[in-house]
């Protein structure tokens, strides 16, 4: 029979897929000798089996379970709900990747009545013990039952209330008895049942929770954020507790290895004294820093670094350690490779490099490309920032510069963000249910909780700042307002953070460019070593060659011109053109236009230093450059001395059904042969002014959308040659240029051979290809998707991550035709999934030369570029 269960001694660190990252984690630690409580793991495959079985754990792996159980209590020596001798476990779910926060853990499983009682008695501390235990009935309730955890804390404030304290740590052994006995009771009334007293319907209600959590809302957003497929499932692990909360020499905490703020090596974190599991990352109190641990308790202090250096140079990474003390006793609850903001990412890799603890190709895989993206945005004008006074000032949680407008809810935030409003998500502590919310925002800011809470740690993972634990402000979510002494900030109203520093100012403050060079400028220059597929971009304007430049574009992709003719200024003699009646009123509006364009390109072609430059003719449908309401006809009309009804006729005309699938693209070209010319002409002769006046010699690289058909190609490229010769012959250079064509229709991919036979190079337009792939609007999938994601019909967005099973199929059927008819043809794509990391991935899997992209994704696609050659050399 397969075997489901793993003892952590059976495992090992490369059994991540089956015992997921905590699992394989807590078996390597075993297997280094360290001090882990022991225990067992269930692996993803019968999470799998969970969901196909019809959401059931079938009797098969309930067995194999029951008789694991068997083993560790034999290990231990204790029983589940033997009360001579109980044993208590923590039952805690951990996916192949790390989710932090989105699945939950229920501790002191095992507890019940008798248990308590006699755990009271075994360790002369029956505070511990119903603390324990109603602890447990909180979380057993909260994730088993789903009745929310926080249903239970106006128990606890009555309790505090009643005998005037502040702190749970104040509650005695009578509080917690009474407390145990109103959470009993709460349950009941909630939930129609006693709170269950048996261990083994405890623990197997627990794992089929943990189970099913897989699937829930906020694991489901959090899987499509990170690229995590449904598919892999969970691991639950079974571990046997230690008590942090056992009295003044027992407690609790989270450390790294490493700053994960900054990179700075030195071990960094948080503990609580007589506290468990989750009070650290809760916020519940504020914690104390690691190094304060030395004087509380040396050795212990001593053996944490020891083992932490240690697993540090086993795993050749940064290290995010758990642990307990129980009694004195030191345990190690979980490592993994830490979370860490993009600077410390960078520094990190840097220096293990330097460290001699890994190489540059694995220092490479160390840094998420989609990280990277922190580093490029702004960050505060020194001088602004100087002149402001911050009004409150919080831990510096997550780096960066926000600037926004305050709202106080995930949903509300999300709505403002989809308006298109700057936003800075405020709220008492964040939860995993605020995740969409914080994805909205610019910045998060909390009132409660630490440098490891959850706000600190999601944030610092999306790469968005964060200003965590304003011990100062109230914030009220009824009344929406942050009150700070006298001030208080309403809804809506403007604040800025600095996750750097964990200032809080009110307004707006200016903001400034990144810095590209130290550790930065290193890294990505191992990354541009390491890569065979070249990086390009997405640009239309010399501002965004210039800024794509600065990333590190290796020149221009797609360069669109429909946006220059959109300029008010020049509308008027597109129009003109497009309402022409004969060829040569035609030529004369475009005459107008010939210049603009000229200067266009050569001030993109200098922004570029003689950089490849691919121009695409004009794309979209002719329509799109009518006005269509009356008034503006009527105005236009006026203006080009025409009637209105004559316009009108025109602008009727030109109406389509379908215009994504009407004349546009080379069709454009087709009907109007005298657009595409003027082009040329533009884009040779600015090319023939720049290496005359400059001496850049430039291979100018003309691109012809919408293609599907040779005939169409062969029509289009005859018109560009006529003009682009003649004026090469006249100037008297040696000035080569291209021709090629996009693949962005599926019988361009699939007759592709034939089209390489006039194309000198192919970019794949994805976007367009996936939108007549698939048939998708792509304008209009919103709620498509949102159904399809819920039924796993789809699991992500296809126009965003290339779709590699049907779209893919076709670029790579086109490759591999285009390449057989010529084998020098350039091979790239251009549009949204140029900047995405799996398909950056495919496109060097598939062989492309280069990708194209917007110039803030330039740097994610150079890293994810060098992280699939690594994976995939060739
Ligand atoms: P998460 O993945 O959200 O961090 P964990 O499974 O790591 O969840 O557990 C949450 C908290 O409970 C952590 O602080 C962890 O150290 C603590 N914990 C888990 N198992 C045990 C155990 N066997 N004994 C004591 N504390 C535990
Ligand atoms: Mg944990
Ligand atoms: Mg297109």
């Amino acid at each position: 029979m397969k075997k489901y269960v793993y003892m952590f001694s059976e495992g090992n660190g490369q059994m991540r897929e089956l015992l997921g990252g905590k699992g394989a984690n807590l078996a390597e630690m075993t297997g280094l000798g360290m001090p882990v409580p022991q225990g067992f793991t269930i692996t993803t495959e019968a999470c799998t089996r969970y969901y196909e079985d019809g959401k059931t754990i079938y009797p098969d792996i309930e067995e194999q379970i029951m008789e694991f159980l068997d083993r560790l209590e034999k290990m231990t020596g204790k029983a589940l709900g033997n009360p001579d001798s109980p044993l208590l476990v923590s039952v805690r779910s951990g996916a192949r990747a790390s989710m932090p926060g989105m699945m939950d853990t229920i501790l002191n499983l095992g507890m019940n009545d008798g248990v308590c009682e006699a755990v009271a008695k075994l360790t002369n501390n029956p505070r511990f013990a119903r603390d324990s235990y109603r602890r447990f009935i909180q979380m057993f309730s909260d994730v088993v039952m789903e009745l929310p955890k926080s249903s239970f804390e106006q128990f606890i404030d009555e309790v505090k209330d009643k005998k005037g304290v502040k702190h749970d740590n104040e509650l005695d052994a009578d509080d917690m008895a009474q407390l145990v006995e109103m959470f009993k009771a709460h349950y009941k009334k909630s939930l129609g049942e006693d709170f269950p007293q048996d261990p083994k319907k405890q623990l197997m209600e627990s794992i089929r929770a943990v189970f099913r959590s897989w699937d829930n809302p906020r694991a489901n957003t959090y899987r499509r954020m990170n690229d995590i497929p449904h598919s892999w499932g969970t691991a639950v692990n079974v571990q046997s507790m230690v008590f942090g909360n056992m009295g003044e020499t027992s407690g609790t905490g989270v450390a790294f290895t490493r700053n994960p703020a900054t990179g700075e090596k030195k071990l960094y974190g948080e503990f609580l004294m007589n506290a468990q599991g989750e009070d650290v990352v809760a916020g519940i109190r504020t914690p104390q820093p690691i190094s304060t641990l030395q004087d509380i308790m040396p050795e212990v202090y001593e053996q944490f670094v020891d083992i932490s250096s240690r697993l540090e140079q086993h795993y050749g990474d940064m290290q995010d350690m758990e642990f307990t003390i129980e009694n004195g006793k030191l345990y190690m609850l979980q490592t993994r490779n830490g979370k860490r903001t993009a600077q410390a990412a960078l520094k990190v890799a840097v220096d293990l490099v330097d460290e001699g603890l890994c190489t540059r190709e694995q220092a490479i895989m160390k840094v998420e490309p989609k990280q990277l993206d922190a580093l490029l945005h702004p960050t505060f004008v020194r001088a602004a920032l100087d002149a402001a006074t911050p009004v409150t000032t919080g831990l510096p949680a997550s780096p960066g510069a926000a600037c926004g407008k305050v709202y106080f809810t995930a949903q509300d935030a999300v709505q403002a963000h989809k308006v298109g409003e700057k936003v800075v998500l405020v709220r008492q502590e964040t939860s995993p249910e605020d995740i969409d919310g914080m994805a909205s925002a610019e910045g998060v800011m909390t009132a409660r909780g630490g440098m490891t809470s959850h706000a600190a740690v999601v944030a610092r993972g999306m790469g968005t700042c964060c200003v965590a634990g304003c011990n100062e402000i109230r914030v009220s979510e009824a009344d929406k307002t942050i009150t700070i002494g006298d001030t208080v900030i309403r809804e809506g109203e403007y604040i800025s953070l600095d996750g750097s520093t964990g200032n809080v100012y009110l307004g707006q403050i200016a903001t400034q460019e990144a810095e590209l060079t130290g550790d930065f400028g290193r890294f990505m220059g191992w990354a541009d070593e390491i890569r065979t597929l070249h990086v390009r971009t997405n640009g239309d304007t010399p501002r965004d060659a210039t800024q794509a430049r600065k990333f590190g574009a290796e020149g221009i992709g797609l360069c669109r011109t429909e946006h220059m003719f959109f300029e008010t200024d020049r509308i008027k003699a597109v129009r003109e053109m497009i309402v022409s009646e004969t060829t040569e009123q035609r030529k004369k509006a475009l005459a107008k236009i010939l210049p603009m364009q000229r200067g266009d390109f050569e001030a993109i072609y200098r922004a570029m230093g003689g950089l490849p430059v691919t121009i695409r003719l004009l794309d979209p449908p002719l329509h799109e450059f009518l006005p269509q309401e009356e008034a503006d006809i009527r105005e236009l009309a006026a203006d080009m001395g025409l009637t209105y009804e004559k316009l009108e006729d025109v602008v009727h005309d030109l109406h389509e059904f379908n215009p994504m699938l009407g004349t546009r693209g080379c069709r454009l070209a087709i009907l109007y042969p005298e657009i595409a010319e003027m082009q040329t002409e533009a884009i040779i002769s600015a090319a023939i002014n720049v290496w005359k006046q400059d001496g850049l010699k430039i291979t100018p690289e003309i691109m012809v959308p919408l293609v599907s058909d040779i005939k169409e190609l062969r029509f289009v490229k005859k018109r560009i040659k006529s003009v682009a010769d003649r004026l090469i012959e006249e100037a008297g250079i040696n000035m080569k240029y291209m021709v090629g064509t996009m693949i962005e229709t599926p019988r361009a991919a699939v007759t592709a051979g034939e089209i390489a036979e006039e194309a000198e190079f192919f970019s794949f337009g994805t976007n367009d290809l996936t939108q007549m792939t698939y048939g998708f609007s792509r304008d209009d999938i919103g709620k498509i998707l949102e159904r399809y994601f819920e039924e796993k019909i789809l699991e992500s967005d296809p126009f965003a991550r290339l779709d590699q099973d049907g779209v893919g199929k076709l670029v790579k059927m086109a490759v591999d035709a285009g390449r057989e008819t010529r084998p020098s043809i350039k091979l790239g794509i251009c549009g949204e999934h140029g900047g995405d990391l799996s398909s950056v991935e495919f496109c060097h899997n598939v062989g492309l030369n280069y990708v194209s992209c917007s110039p803030f994704r330039v740097p994610i696609a150079r890293l994810a570029a060098a992280q699939a050659a690594v994976k995939n050399p060739r």
